[in-house]
């Protein structure tokens, strides 16, 4: 199993632990962060069945008070190829692109 697995939030892999779980999906913690997510080992894509998918960590924060952001977990959340195709593999057609923030209001 060439599984690469890494914290979504320090990066790294030196304090991960796995855990599987009864419906095949692996619980990870990660040690550093303290922070625990769960990841699917063999994740399908809903709208058309395949494999062929790509990962989207994300990391949930919380603002606590003051300017301490705590760490919540990880949300792991997927793309497909086939039905969402990354921005950086978007051939032919029209992208949707939104305008660049100009920061400053929101
Ligand atoms: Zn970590
Ligand atoms: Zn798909």
């Amino acid at each position: 199993m060439a599984l690469e697995i890494v914290c979504a939030n320090c990066d790294s892999d030196d304090h991960l632990s796995g855990e599987p779980l009864d419906d095949g999906q692996i619980r990870l913690t990660c040690a550093a962060c303290r922070i625990e997510w769960i990841r699917d080992p063999r994740p399908r894509c809903p709208k058309c069945g395949g494999e062929d998918l790509y990962h989207i960590p994300q990391v949930i924060l919380e603002k606590s008070r003051g300017t301490q952001m705590s760490i919540q977990g990880i949300h792991i959340e997927y793309g497909c190829h086939d039905c969402d195709p990354p921005e950086v593999k978007v051939r032919g057609g029209r992208t949707t692109h939104l305008p660049d923030r100009l920061g400053g209001s929101q």
